[in-house]
């Protein structure tokens, strides 16, 4: 029998407006301390968008809790067991838009999105001959796991997609475009740019990556590698059979890895892809500048290892 695990990781959004943004902010912030809760949640008029842990107690009232108010009445949380918090600390922050998009005009997903896809749905679609798999997160989370096919979007942040886009898919308009992302969220606004850009058919995947690695049917089938989350945990697991594969490169010897580890610069702290013996041979450091850094956090953990 398998052991539920004390802990959770809840991920959830919505997009539904939200009147003085930044007094529901203070006043959650307050409610979800008082609760125990940790994490990061951001606030906007245009929509509520948090990853949180806590223990089952604490999240199963928070969801209960939160579907009271009618706004959130049919939040969808994606909800993953864990051993302990995947946060140091909790914060709820009042923001102009819940991701980060800038667009010249906005889009809103209630009104304009791409069609949703449930994961069986997806796992077919992904199969045929007639489209394109566009992966709608960062270079970096993609380097580390993907959907086999997908195309790899060289920007580090979701602002830079309508620039990349119109520079690198428009013959793509004909085709049918797929697009995916962690749970979902970046693929509201990043479909509905799509087909206001003129690409005729444009899909998501409902739930993101997360809820198709927990779908009993397909198991994370045709997915590659890791995926990147924004928690302490860095990346989870999503193909549940036996193709599951390692696809990240050591950023210093080009082996086969998926380790993610911060620069040890604290000014840098820049991510890369890092096996274990690299770790230790380039002080877990991104360049040589880094690795002279007179605060260089390696040198000084293994200073006090070889003290202890
Ligand atoms: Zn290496
Ligand atoms: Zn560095």
């Amino acid at each position: 029998m398998q052991v539920q695990k004390p802990y959770r990781i809840l991920l959830y959004y919505k997009y539904v407006p939200i009147e003085n943004h930044e007094q529901f902010a203070a006043e959650h912030l307050a409610y979800c301390k008082e609760l125990g809760l940790k994490g990061r949640i951001l606030v906007a008029p245009e929509g509520f968008n948090g990853t949180v842990s806590g223990t089952i107690e604490q999240t199963d009232k928070y969801m209960a809790d939160l579907r009271k108010d009618p706004r959130f009445a049919d939040m969808e949380f994606k909800i993953d067991e864990a051993d302990q918090h995947a946060f140091k600390k909790m914060f709820v922050r009042a923001k102009k838009e819940i991701v980060t998009w800038r667009l010249e005009e906005d889009v809103n997903p209630n009104e304009l999105t791409g069609k949703r896809l449930s994961p069986k749905e997806w796992y077919e679609m992904i199969q045929r001959d007639d489209v394109v798999i566009l992966d709608g997160r960062n270079y970096y989370e993609y380097d580390i796991g993907h959907f086999r096919g997908a195309i790899r979007p060289e920007v580090r942040s979701s602002r830079e997609f309508p620039e990349w886009i119109r520079k690198n898919l428009a013959d793509y308009k004909d085709k049918k475009v797929l697009t995916y992302c962690t749970g979902g969220i970046r693929c509201e606004k990043l479909s509905g740019f799509l087909l206001k850009e003129g690409f005729k058919e444009v899909y998501q995947l409902h739930g993101g990556i997360v809820s198709y690695g927990k779908d009993p049917e397909v198991k994370g089938r045709l997915w590659d590698g890791k995926c990147y989350v924004f928690d302490e945990r860095i990346s989870v697991p999503i193909n549940r059979t036996e193709e599951d594969v390692v696809i990240g490169k050591c950023y210093y010897c080009g082996k086969t890895e998926d380790r993610y580890v911060n620069c040890a610069n604290p000014e840098c702290n820049r991510q890369h892809i890092c096996c274990p013996e690299c770790e230790k041979k380039y002080k877990r450091s991104c360049s040589d500048e880094c690795r002279e850094h007179p605060r260089n956090r390696y040198v000084e953990e293994e200073t006090v290892a070889s003290h202890a």
